[in-house]
């Protein structure tokens, strides 16, 4: 009698399985929002980046490791050649059970064009990445972006019946004055909404990052000068902590890593386009996937160096601003990881 045998799932130091892979399919992007890149940004070179195929080979790795969440993600996710071949490799995954959810974060730009076809994919829901409902605003903080494209691919969306998040990031002097305009937006709409905390990414100068910094903190206290705030116990184990709002019965997201540690639940890796696993997003330390991919079609080494990093992964991130200056900062870009 043979015994059929499931591998072990992965589970790190901290007794934490790891169910959730963010996959960055693409460092490039159509636009060029200040926070996470530089207006004249240099790209990897294409031999660098993990193939379709090979991203199909390392996913479905992860996959047959337990791992049940797939968010793809850049860079610009859709702007990558061929992404719908590799949204249907993954969806065979959610066909045979084996994946719960396969999901994207995007800038909107191309949802006019891909949201029925993801749709048809098993894709349910998308994350929108939008943070301002002002023409003029929004060209000037994604430099390269037009609001009205975004929207579109929004709309878009909704008719594939796509469920929308809109991820708005907190600035400063920036989206302050739409705080209640864009949350009414998101009620009308129907979207959910998460507000997320700049983080100190990339290589923009330390006083501007200072400068920009909004507490999400002071965006509560705002909230409930006109809301009633109920703290709900949902937990996606990952940095969003979710509020109802009583008047109107909206949820809205906060995702505070700078405010808040949020580390001792974390279930999730990265993966960046070059096939390097950072098994937290605000540390150093990554593991080199492409090699032991490169090295021939078995994937006992792969499975093997997932298995290594895994025993690896640290307990938490050194993020800190609370001394006025900007503790464990990155120089790498959002992008590069995969926000
Ligand atoms: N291009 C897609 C998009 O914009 O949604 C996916 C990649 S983008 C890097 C993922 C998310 O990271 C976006 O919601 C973006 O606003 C956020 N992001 C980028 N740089 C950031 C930073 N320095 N701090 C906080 N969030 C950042
Ligand atoms: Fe592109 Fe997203 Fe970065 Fe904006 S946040 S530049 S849309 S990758």
């Amino acid at each position: 009698m043979t015994i059929a045998t499931t591998p072990a799932p992965l589970i790190d130091p901290f007794a934490r399985a790891i169910r959730y892979l963010r996959v960055s399919v693409t460092d490039r992007c159509d636009f060029r929002c200040t926070y996470c890149m530089a207006e004249h940004m240099t790209f990897l070179p294409k031999k660098e980046l993990l193939t379709l195929e090979e991203l199909d080979r390392l996913c479905s790795a992860f996959v047959s490791l337990g791992v049940e969440k797939l968010r793809i993600t850049g860079g610009e996710p859709l702007v990558r050649k061929g992404i719908l071949t590799f949204f249907q490799a993954m969806s065979r995954h959610l066909d045979s059970g084996a994946l719960k959810e396969l999901t994207l974060t995007t800038n909107g730009s191309q949802l006019a064009r891909f949201a029925r076809p993801l749709a048809d994919l098993g894709v349910r829901r998308v994350n929108v990445s939008l943070d301002t409902l002002d023409a003029d605003k929004f060209a000037r903080i994604t430099r390269w972006g037009r609001l009205s494209q975004v929207l579109d691919g929004i709309a878009a969306a909704q008719a594939a019946g796509l469920r929308v998040k809109i991820n708005v990031v907190a600035l400063k002097g920036f989206n302050e004055d739409e705080l209640f305009s864009l949350t009414d937006w998101c009620a009308r709409e129907g979207h959910e909404l998460t507000w997320i905390e700049v983080m100190p990414m990339g290589d923009m100068e330390e006083q501007v990052r200072l400068g920009q910094y909004w507490a999400l903190s002071e965006v509560r206290a705002r909230y409930a000068e006109r809301f009633t705030l109920t703290d709900l116990a949902e937990r996606t184990g990952g940095p969003a902590r979710y509020v109802r709002l009583e008047e109107t019965g909206q949820k809205v997201g906060f995702i505070t890593p700078l405010t808040h540690n949020f580390c001792e639940s974390c279930n999730r890796v990265r993966l960046t386009c070059t096939g390097e696993l950072y098994m937290c997003l605000g540390q150093e330390d990554m593991a080199d996937l492409r090699a032991p991919l490169r090295a021939g079609p078995d994937d006992t080494p792969v499975v093997q160096a997932i298995r290594d990093a895994i025993a690896r992964k640290p307990k938490g991130h050194d993020f800190d601003y609370s001394r006025q200056q900007v503790g464990g900062q990155m120089t790498r870009h959002m992008s590069h990881t995969g926000g």
